[in-house]
């Protein structure tokens, strides 16, 4: 496994016997072992880059108390530095879904746990926030994918769209919208098409979707698995549809979730939730210090 963070800066530190304030050699020499660190926790290179600038200028000159190793005190200004690129919203896990029926975006790379993540939210707003939740799947290319979605619905309660053959995204998007306002729901969730690449004409579908329902939140699920394929994606997605947040899947894996330090950094978006397994209760609110541990080892 990875080499704890503390414990490979004990060994920059070796030479320092005294407390006293970080020098700028201390520093660098410190921040080369802070950039392997992330660069194995799958932070992408340029954002761990940009990390280590700020925690340079942070821990230069800092003074060293007697009760902590320089070492420790590097890691400490590492730690609260992540945790204050990571934190986004105050309670991440709240959505803005005020004014009903809110529509819901989903949106992300298939395979990225899209449909699962739609079905654990509405498990969650309907059980956390009693709230009253219709679901669609517009992935009119895949019937699978629709299916998939009706039968997640079935097991945890809440109702899906009926799925209409030859429809396209647009028009089940406001038939859900129809729906969603006579049948009095809170909010409805829209499963957008998965896509394997970012792709002009889907990425044009998602526009008209957006434009159709206007969506009070927008969310990206991508696989937390994934370094800098997952920037690439928010990047595109922030770009071409907009976003209001993310939600990172396969937090329960074994990666270190350094996605979501590149995620936050490069969309400035904030991660919403994590998910932590297949079930459909497996979905947490983000909690910037457990991440922050977690890309520190
Ligand atoms: P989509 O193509 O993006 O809609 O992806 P799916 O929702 O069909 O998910 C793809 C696979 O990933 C399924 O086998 C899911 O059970 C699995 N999956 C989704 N989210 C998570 C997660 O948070 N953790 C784990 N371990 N598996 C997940």
């Amino acid at each position: 496994m990875f080499e704890n963070l503390s414990e490979r800066l004990g060994g920059v530190f070796d030479r320092l016997t005294k407390a006293g304030a970080l020098s700028a050699d201390d520093v660098t020499a410190a921040l080369r072992e802070v950039r392997t660190a992330l660069l194995e926790a799958d932070v992408s290179l340029p954002v761990a880059r940009d990390f280590i600038k700020r925690v340079q200028v942070k821990a230069t000159g800092a003074s060293v108390t007697k009760s902590v190793t320089p070492g420790q005190q590097v890691v400490k200004i590492v730690h609260d530095e992540l945790i204050a690129t990571l934190r986004g919203d105050e309670d991440p896990g709240k959505l803005k879904i005020d004014n009903p029926p809110a529509p819901v975006l989903m949106v992300g790379l298939q395979g990225s746990g899209k449909t699962t993540t739609t079905a654990k939210l509405a498990r969650r707003l309907k059980e956390r926030e009693g709230k009253r939740v219709l679901m669609a799947s517009l992935d009119t290319n895949r019937p699978a994918a629709m299916e998939q979605l009706a039968i997640l619905g079935t097991q945890i309660g809440v109702d899906t769209l009926p799925i209409v053959k030859g429809e396209n995204a647009v028009q089940i998007a406001k038939r859900a919208k129809s729906q969603a306002t006579m049948g009095g729901y809170d909010v409805y969730l829209l499963d957008t098409a998965g896509r394997l690449h970012i792709d002009e004409v889907l990425m044009d579908e998602v526009q008209a979707v957006r434009d159709a329902v206007n969506p009070r939140e927008t969310l990206l699920v991508v696989d937390g698995l994934t370094g800098q394929d997952a920037v690439n994606v928010a990047t595109e997605f922030e770009g071409k549809v907009g976003i209001t947040g993310v939600v990172l899947t396969r937090m329960d894996g074994d990666g270190r979730g350094g996605a979501a330090l590149s995620m936050r950094a490069v969309t400035g978006k904030p991660i919403r939730f994590v998910g932590m397994g297949e079930k459909t209760d497996a979905l947490e609110s983000f909690e910037a210090e457990r991440v922050a541990g977690r890309i520190l080892g």
